[in-house]
């Protein structure tokens, strides 16, 4: 096997292609997928000092994989990190990431707006194991403040939120965190790896569900974890070998394939995503729409101090209600209704049935979670396609 990166460090668009490949004997063009769930070796002895650590190579698929090591390393790459681990899905990444620094006794602290698995993660999986808990409203600095304790070990966030796109100062938040000598992990699907560089910001941890853009056309799960080297190595390696969250290859090939367009993907589902929040704010139909890229969003000076452009998610609230909203989405022929998001395909999404239907009314209410909210994925389609049925689902209502 060789590695092909080369010397010179590569911009993003070209380390997505080349970055992190390694080539078998047989010299082929596209990554190989190595479906295997074990290793040979020429003697005991060599079997002897791949255990030890005396000497480089894989061992088992639990622990690491040629296939899903590639993929491991592009994102490292992409992400600005020294080490990654990939999982089966991003909530394995989530509970590992999370799991592996903390025990009974410790103290988390977490943005209230938080994808509901991760909640769960959180307030009932680490509570049952004893580690304490409290939900912040992310924007509001002071309250990261107060929430500290002495035994604080992990904040935790996702901006922009979902599903009503709020943006966090995750600089702010982690100057704050790290003054008690805890850890802030950020949960960066809705930025995308593009848009949002977490570590640079100041975060110790980054996570993604794999499943959104990174695959991005709908296919299959998958996480990653990226970090510093010593962080996987004194929190993750053991835990994560032990616990086996491991990304299966052929996965981990699928992703892996679809880094290659994730920048181009990317860029075209955000300025369809910016046409899109401007024409519905426009039409003078809708009561709300929530875009980071766009001025009139609450914050939008953060947006765009620590993120490249927008998103590819737009929100936005029709004043009828749940009615309105059924009757929109219903109206829709070529956006069509899912609760994923990142995809090739348009994809909309009513927050308050589906996603976060769990919540409480009065968590949802201080969420901003409206019955007449919808959360807009925008795909790969001819926008001016999208902009047409987005006009005929607006006479519908
Ligand atoms: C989808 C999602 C997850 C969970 O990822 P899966 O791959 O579905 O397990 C976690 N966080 C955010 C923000 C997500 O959108």
């Amino acid at each position: 096997m060789s590695d092909t990166t080369g010397k010179r460090a590569l911009r993003p668009a070209t380390a997505m292609v080349h970055g992190g490949t390694m080539r078998s004997g047989f010299g082929e063009t596209s990554e190989a997928l190595f479906l295997t769930q074990g290793f040979v070796y020429d003697t005991a002895e060599a079997a002897e000092a791949r255990f030890k650590g005396d000497e480089p190579g894989f061992i088992y698929s639990r622990y690491s994989n040629p296939t899903t090591r590639m993929f491991e390393e592009r994102m490292m790459l992409l992400e600005g990190a020294e080490d990654a681990r990939a999982t089966a899905s991003g909530m394995a990444a989530v509970a590992a990431a999370l799991q592996c620094q903390v025990k009974a006794g410790d103290h988390i602290v977490a943005a209230r707006a938080l994808f509901g698995s991760c909640r769960y993660v959180i307030e009932t999986v680490l509570g049952r194991a004893g580690v304490e808990s409290t939900f912040v409203d992310g924007r509001d600095l002071d309250q990261w403040r107060a929430a500290l304790r002495p035994n604080t070990k992990v904040a935790f966030l996702e901006s922009p939120t979902n599903p009503t796109l709020e943006v966090i100062d995750i600089a702010a938040v982690a100057e704050i965190v790290h003054s008690v000598g805890a850890r802030l992990v950020v949960d960066n699907v809705f930025a995308t790896p593009i848009w949002q560089k977490p570590l640079t910001l100041g975060a110790d941890v980054v996570i993604y569900s794999a499943t959104k853009h990174i695959d991005g056309q709908g296919r299959c799960l998958g996480g990653v974890i990226l970090s510093s080297k010593d962080w996987i190595d004194e929190n993750l390696h053991d835990y994560f070998r032990h616990t086996g969250p491991s990304l299966s290859p052929f996965n981990a090939w699928t992703l892996l394939k679809g880094l290659e367009t994730l920048p181009l993907r990317v860029r075209a589902q955000t300025d369809s995503a910016a046409r899109i929040a401007d024409h519905l704010a426009g039409s003078g139909k809708i009561a709300r729409v929530l875009y980071p890229g766009r001025e009139d969003h609450p914050d939008h000076a953060i947006a765009r101090r620590q993120m490249g452009a927008g998103s590819t998610l737009v929100a936005f609230e029709l004043s009828g209600g749940k009615d309105a909203a059924f009757r929109f989405s219903n109206a829709l022929e070529v956006i069509k209704i899912s609760n994923n998001l990142g995809d090739a395909k348009s994809l909309i999404t009513h927050p308050a049935t589906t996603t976060h239907k769990n919540l409480a009314p009065e968590v949802r209410a201080e969420l901003g979670i409206g019955d007449g909210l919808l959360r807009l994925s925008a795909g790969l389609e001819d926008v001016e396609d999208l902009l047409e049925d987005l006009e005929a689902a607006l006479a519908a209502v």
